[in-house]
């Protein structure tokens, strides 16, 4: 059972999540027939907000959202802290002029900027923060991020190791937070780390390393402890019909009317989860004369 592993230096000045997402990345990937380069910025993405996620309290939940002005236009991931997540993007089988170099996802996702929602419950408004895509390869603008708005500095190292068919094999990730107050030559000593040992996290995982397997590298010399956080990754989506109605309420009266003239009969297909709901010409009179009603008032 996958699980958002957490970890904290025994001087309480920082805090480690390190996942392996496989499982929900290739249920993404099936879910949304995306091809290689879609699949690795979502996957990655889902990774990120796993992570994130993790850091919250009970419920709360964290969306991510990279739009840019190249081909992919925009890739967004959600996840809560219980290890649900989900995730979207418009253009999944967007396939570049060549894969020569690689996977470039900072070309595909161009110049743009990355929102971070925060959710809680009972709170109608999330806290939101944006910044400037700096790389486009997610992992170091989630941690851009951090620092421009929570004053965080981090290290987020993300991978997606994607095989010559353009499936999946393992996707994964680690996130290493530096608190304020943490003493220079510890932080000297986690640079240090990763610049020397250079860990990969595709390898790691390929090689059948597990989570703590992605933190030890970078830990080196600096001593650490696991935190409880019992919670299995799941991808999942919390729509249902209720919240679909409401988007056709959005469309307001006259649209839904001509629906009725023309004995339309939508079906409303969840983009997250491939979900279909379908309404009848009774039901679209319904939603209309609910509408019709609220306007009233
Ligand atoms: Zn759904």
């Amino acid at each position: 059972m996958a699980k958002v592993n957490r970890f904290v230096s025994d001087d309480f000045t920082i805090r480690i999540a390190a996942v392996d997402a496989t499982e929900v990345v290739k249920e993404m990937q099936k879910l949304h027939n995306a091809f290689p380069l879609a699949t690795s910025g979502v996957g990655k993405a889902m990774v990120g907000a796993l992570l994130l996620a993790s850091q919250l309290k009970d419920k709360q939940q964290v969306g991510l959202l990279f739009r840019g002005n190249g081909a992919l236009k925009s890739i967004y991931a959600e996840a809560d802290y219980e290890g649900h997540v989900r995730a979207y993007t418009p253009n999944p089988q967007y396939q570049p002029p060549s894969y020569e170099g690689g996977l470039k996802l900072a070309e595909a996702l161009g110049h743009g900027t990355l929102t971070v929602a925060r959710h809680q419950p009972f709170q109608k408004q999330p806290f939101n923060g944006t910044v400037e895509i700096v790389s486009g390869e997610i992992g170091e603008d989630i941690a851009h991020y951090l620092h421009q708005s929570h004053q965080i500095r981090s290290i987020v190292a993300l991978g997606i190791y994607i095989d010559q068919l353009g499936k999946v094999v393992k996707a994964g990730g680690v996130i290493i937070e530096v608190m304020p107050g943490v003493d220079e030559a510890v932080v000297e000593r986690l640079q240090k780390n990763a610049d020397h040992l250079k860990p990969s996290v595709s390898k790691i995982l390929r090689d059948g390393g597990e989570p703590i397997d992605l933190v030890k590298p970078y830990m080196e010399g600096i001593p650490f402890s696991q935190v409880e956080h019992d919670h299995e990754v799941k991808y999942h989506c919390p729509c249902d019909e209720d919240r679909v109605i409401a988007a056709l309420e959005i469309l307001g009266e006259a649209d839904l009317q001509d629906m009725i003239d023309k004995s339309e009969e939508p079906e409303i297909i969840c983009q997250m989860c491939g979900k279909p709901y379908h309404f009848n010409v009774e039901q679209v009179s319904e939603i209309r004369e609910r509408v019709h009603r609220n306007s009233l008032h």
